[in-house]
């Protein structure tokens, strides 16, 4: 398992890793099998969706946050119920096939670190699966 870190900049904040996710693929010599991006994190998660409009990545944000409020009649003592929540609602992991060495992506598609309660210094874990 290699593991790298995101330093994200607001409380909420759609990061790309796209770059960091394939540097980890291609540096393992993996050609045929599959890529597993986890986040040990319980207000952060991953996704993949489109990377060329960034428009797509404020509309997610915005569209979680009137989903899940910031402010809202928690029970949570932290106060930060709502980031627990879109963390749940994106999920903690996705994974990507790898074909000849590399990841096997839609033409815009990203991989996204999805940060809801920062910002904050995260890690992401990256696993590779061999496979044919
Ligand atoms: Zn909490």
């Amino acid at each position: 398992m290699e593991t790298f870190t995101v330093r994200t900049s607001s409380r909420t904040d759609l990061k790309d890793i796209t770059g960091e996710v394939a540097s980890v693929v291609g540096k393992s010599g993996l050609t045929e099998g599959a890529c597993v991006v986890y986040v040990p994190h319980t207000t952060a998660g991953v996704t993949i969706n489109e990377n060329a409009d960034p428009a797509v990545r404020e509309d997610i944000a915005s569209t979680l946050e009137r989903m899940v409020p910031w402010n809202g009649p928690y029970r949570h003592s932290e106060g930060n119920s709502a980031a627990h929540v879109k963390a749940t609602l994106v999920g903690f992991s996705a994974t990507i096939p790898v074909q000849s060495g590399r990841l096997v992506l839609g033409t815009w598609q990203g991989i996204y670190f999805c940060e809801f309660d920062g910002p904050r210094t995260r890690k992401v874990h990256v696993t590779l699966l061999p496979g044919r």
